[in-house]
């Protein structure tokens, strides 16, 4: 069951007009790429935890390494100044029908988690500002299995956390 769409655009506004000086807006995308982002768009990886139901046989799992993915740029033109975010959730597939793959749902602490910390890295890399590194740590769960590259689409897309992000 995919997550309301409205759910990560409120929290993103509420963010972004407390911390942006511009008007900024967040898109969900299934199709920006890891590392490569288009023209002028700057990139930023979280993980975060999710949980996952399969449409197929109603299997429901969870994961602690969900890769979301940020492009964003700040738009200038003439004095018009207004920034894009597009965020992609990277999706996994029922270990036992290893077909379809399944949307994360992610909770609304950790939608408010990544949030923070998204804005905090629009403030860095658009406005230049100096921030101190402390990042909002994402809320984990107890998870039975293992992560399975061979089911996460994240994997497929080359995204590896070597270290703690
Ligand atoms: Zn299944
Ligand atoms: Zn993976």
């Amino acid at each position: 069951m995919e997550q309301p769409r409205m759910e990560w655009t409120k929290i993103f506004k509420r963010e972004a007009a407390e911390y942006l000086r511009d008007r900024w807006s967040l898109y969900l995308n299934g199709r920006i790429i890891w590392n490569r982002p288009n023209p002028g768009y700057k990139q930023y990886i979280r993980k975060t935890y999710g949980s996952f139901h399969c449409s197929l046989c109603r299997r429901t799992w969870s994961s602690n390494i969900v890769p979301i993915l940020f492009h964003f740029r700040l738009n200038k033109k003439n004095k018009k100044h207004w920034g894009t975010v597009k965020v992609r959730r990277y999706r996994q597939k029922c270990k036992i029908c290893r077909e379809a793959l399944m949307w994360p749902s992610i909770s609304t602490v950790n939608i408010e988690i990544l949030m923070e910390n998204l804005v905090k890295n629009i403030r860095k890399k658009c406005y230049h500002e100096v921030l101190d590194e402390n990042l909002g740590e994402y809320v984990r769960e107890h998870v039975k299995s293992p992560h399975e590259t061979e089911l996460c689409e994240g994997c497929f897309d080359g995204i590896y956390f070597s270290r703690n992000i």
